[in-house]
């Protein structure tokens, strides 16, 4: 079995996070990300999700330095935000780029090296708000509740050989993201988390640890809620 995690963008954030708690479990983990620092022990191939030719690279040199991933956690996102009326083709098509077909290119490279093993974890970083939608949001919204799709398409692919798939989607969580937020806005989306709290990038990071293991090895085509109950019901 191979424990080689892949996580996209571990540079910041919740990536990041998530990295660390992989290094902390004691498997080896690589990064495809775009720039800046990786936390101490994840070894990194520079690649744009959004170039095909780059992510096959990144993993192909990855694989030859540090062997077959076994999982892979999609988890480079990005957001432009603005009124539907008002939404450019262009911002529309990048957010759906990086999220949904970024993560497509990353996943059908993976899953590659995960028949072979005969065992794979893919973990696709969803949002409560691809459940929920959000005023603002429509590129985001649907490049998220679009991996609900993938991930149990992915489930009845190949299901029968040992991987699965899974999204997680955090509620708010405490990042560069939510960081551009006003106080207004904040204590705003506070009041309407049932925690009445943001997330820690950490408390996602557990959720992927635990998808990633062998006790999760059951559990595939879900989406599990890291929100403080801001989307219970959806
Ligand atoms: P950040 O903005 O802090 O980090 C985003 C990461 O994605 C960075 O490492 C960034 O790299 C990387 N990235 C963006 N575009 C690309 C690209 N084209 N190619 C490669 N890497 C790229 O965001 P978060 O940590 O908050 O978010 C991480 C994930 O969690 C995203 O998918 C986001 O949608 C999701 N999420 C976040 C929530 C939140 O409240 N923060 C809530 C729900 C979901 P670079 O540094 O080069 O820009």
């Amino acid at each position: 079995m191979s424990r080689h995690v892949v996580v996209t963008g571990a540079n910041r954030g919740i990536g990041r996070a998530i990295a660390t708690a992989f290094v902390e479990a004691g498997y080896t983990v690589s990064s495809i990300y775009r720039g800046g620092e990786l936390p101490d022990g994840v070894h990194g191939a520079v690649a744009d999700v959004t170039d095909t030719d780059a992510v096959n690279a990144a993993f192909d040199a990855l694989e030859a330095a540090h062997g077959r991933v076994g999982v892979l956690v999609a988890n480079a996102g990005v957001t432009r935000d603005g009124l539907l009326m008002r939404m450019s083709d262009e911002d529309f098509e990048q957010v759906l780029d990086v999220n949904l077909t970024g993560t497509f290119r990353c996943v059908r490279r993976a899953v590659q090296s995960m028949i072979r093993e005969k065992y794979g974890r893919v973990v696709l970083i969803g949002s409560v708000v691809g459940l929920l939608g959000n005023a603002g949001q429509v590129n985001y919204s649907a490049s998220k509740s679009a991996l609900v799709g993938m991930a149990r398409s992915i489930t009845h692919e190949l299901g029968s050989r040992g991987i699965t798939a899974n999204v997680i989607a955090p509620g708010f969580i405490t990042t560069a993201m939510t960081e551009e937020l006003s106080a207004d806005v904040v204590s705003q989306y506070e009041a309407n988390i049932p925690a009445k709290r943001f997330g820690s990038p950490e408390e996602v990071a557990a959720v992927v640890t635990f998808l990633a293991s062998d006790q999760a090895g059951y559990i595939s085509g879900a989406v599990i809620p890291v929100d403080g109950g801001l989307g219970m019901g959806h």
